[in-house]
């Protein structure tokens, strides 16, 4: 397998069953400075199932990684594994990994946009007036660390090491055992009956 090698493949789908209609790619890209990741996307036309995940091609320890949010650090990579818990401490949102968790390869802007658009979601659920500010200040929060006016700080734990922040300014630490044991691992099976 060479490195821009893609693997294409029709299988059964893993959410509807449905045989010979669902396509799975699987393409191998080289991420500077990090290394070979495998990005897999599952599609499905029949049920409109869509899924896609990174695998870091090597296997690592438990590494958290943390980032100053600046404005010259929004363009910065950022690989999330499908296992990472991803936090900004400072405006209080954190994403951890469930079923539904994919792995991506982003920039930091791009991890704000998907906060984003999560408590934009929230906004529209909540009818109380508390949990309605709550939202709209981590909202406005989020878009003055886009527009570079603030600064905060970027969190990704994983208990794979698979994912990364690919800056020289980046902090690699290990996570502490008490930590790494209430970690969500987003491990899911998707029963094929
Ligand atoms: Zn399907």
């Amino acid at each position: 397998m060479n490195e821009e090698s893609i693997t294409e493949m029709v299988i059964k789908c893993p959410a509807c069953s449905i045989e010979g209609v669902a396509k799975s790619i699987m393409k191998e890209i080289e991420i500077p400075h990090f290394g070979k990741v495998m990005e897999t996307t599952i599609q499905c036309p029949s049920c409109g199932f869509k899924h896609s995940d990174i695998i870091a091609l090597e296997q690592n320890d438990p590494a958290k990684y943390v980032l100053e949010i600046n404005k010259n650090t929004l363009s910065t990579r950022v690989v999330r594994s499908q296992s990472a818990t991803v936090i900004i401490p400072e405006i209080g949102v954190k994403v951890e990994p469930g079923p539904k968790s994919e792995g991506y390869v982003t920039n930091v802007e791009g991890v704000l946009i998907r906060f984003e658009s999560a408590v934009k979601k929230a906004l529209n659920l909540f009818d109380d007036e508390k949990s309605q500010k709550n939202a709209q200040d981590t909202f406005d929060s989020i878009q003055e660390l886009k527009n570079g006016n603030t600064t905060a700080t970027l969190i990704i734990l994983d208990p794979f090491g698979q994912s990364n922040i690919v800056s020289d300014k980046v902090e690699i630490l290990e996570i502490p055992e008490d930590e790494l044991h209430d970690l969500k691992t987003g491990f899911s099976m998707i029963e094929d009956n």
